[in-house]
């Protein structure tokens, strides 16, 4: 490992220290609003990217000027949930997807999901999974609208098994395909191996993503989804070894990258690529400031490649965020994204229910589930209307 990056590691503390913690909510946030910008481009010039980022220096630019999406506005809801029910609520969540979007429809949720956000919203509904069964003539979405909201999992669970299962059963909400929540399950592990320190070794993460994605993806339903679309036996594992060939070489375009990984709205197409964007930015790079951070670098580099910008870098932020900490967020573009001091406080209660778990302190069902004492701030506010497709 070069220096910087031991240096970076050193900074973040430990194993699931609260500098991981705060370092990977609050750039999850960051990437999803700095992200906007560019969501839907298909090029993105580095120097209109590297603009944008130094633009946010600019003391005289108000405080969160650039809004957050459904990226973020989902993600809360994951997290007050989580914190409220001290554990996974499959109802309890349901209703805060359904209540946030009734208050700020304008978050740019696809038109997919706003199908499901209004039946979840029914007092009859009795099995809060069946809209997101229904969708697509039952075959069910495999957006990464559940990815992009799964690194909360990584945070509130030190059980691995936990992550995956409730990651799993989080995405379900509105995405029934396996190519769908699966997404959301890989990116739950991205952000708990990171939060252990595993990026230090970025082979072996690697090559224990693909280890856990193939246990994943050995489930009959994911085999089944898959052959229904055409896709590899094991999507998701196949993806990842793409991501380590594409490691493995000494230079790799961002065409490159759009090609072999993608950089669209599906989760096969976007998880991954999020993945390689931390593991290639790792190191400094020829095209990127000199004085970046590695989360710096991670989020430019995700706005460069295009397309599904705010999810691709808002999901390369979390996990970026768990390794290099809180220490290496600029403090300009905390100021300027909405929602960014919201979720380093959240961080905070997080880590605490965390660390209660792995003494046995949460739970998996709602109806056996502490209530939190502190509920959280309100997560109802305005937006502007952004035209993305979640699938
Ligand atoms: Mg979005």
């Amino acid at each position: 490992m070069a220096m910087a990056a031991v240096r970076a590691a050193a900074a973040a503390g430990g194993p699931a220290s609260l500098s991981r913690f705060r370092g990977a909510l609050v750039a999850a946030v960051l990437g999803d609003c700095v992200g906007g910008e560019f969501e839907g481009a298909e090029e993105v010039p580095m120097e209109s990217v590297l603009q944008h980022l130094n633009g946010l220096d600019d003391e005289t630019k108000g405080e969160g000027i650039l809004e957050y999406s459904d990226d973020t506005a989902m993600a809360r809801c994951v997290v007050q949930s989580l914190l409220t029910r001290t554990g996974f609520d499959e109802q309890d969540m349901a209703r805060r997807f359904a209540k946030e979007y009734s208050a700020s429809p304008g978050r740019g949720y696809g038109s997919g999901v706003i199908q499901v956000l209004k039946k979840l919203s029914s007092p009859q509904l009795s099995d809060v999974y069946q809209p997101a069964r229904d969708q697509f003539n039952g075959r069910g979405s495999f957006g990464n609208g559940g990815a992009m909201r799964a690194a909360p999992f990584a945070l509130a669970f030190p059980d691995l098994a936990d992550v995956k299962r409730f990651a799993r059963r989080g995405a379900m909400l509105t995405h029934s395909c396996s190519l769908g929540y699966n997404g959301a399950v890989l990116q739950a592990l991205a952000v708990h191996l990171s939060l252990q320190g595993a990026l230090d070794l970025p082979q072996q993460f690697i090559s224990r993503l693909i280890t856990e994605m193939e246990e994943v993806e050995e489930d009959e339903a994911a085999r089944n989804d898959a052959r229904i679309l055409k896709e590899a036996e094991m999507p998701f594992s196949d993806r990842l070894h793409r991501v380590r060939d594409l490691m493995d070489r000494s230079k790799v375009s961002i065409e490159e990258v759009i090609s072999e990984l993608g950089n669209g709205i599906a989760a096969l197409h976007s998880v991954p690529t999020a993945i390689f964007c931390v593991l290639h930015c790792l190191q400094p790079r020829k095209c990127l400031p000199e004085n970046y951070s590695g989360l710096e670098r991670t989020i430019a580099y995700s706005l460069a490649l295009g397309g599904d910008t705010d999810t691709i870098a808002c999901m390369a932020g979390a996990i970026a965020g768990a390794h290099y900490g809180i220490e290496a967020v600029p403090q300009s573009w905390m100021r300027c994204c909405e929602g960014a001091q919201d979720a380093d406080i959240n961080a905070e209660r997080l880590h605490m229910l965390y660390h209660q778990s792995s003494q046995g302190g949460a739970s998996g069902t709602g109806g056996q589930s502490h209530e939190f004492r502190n509920e959280n701030r309100s997560n109802s506010s305005n937006g502007t209307e952004k035209n993305s497709e979640a699938v």
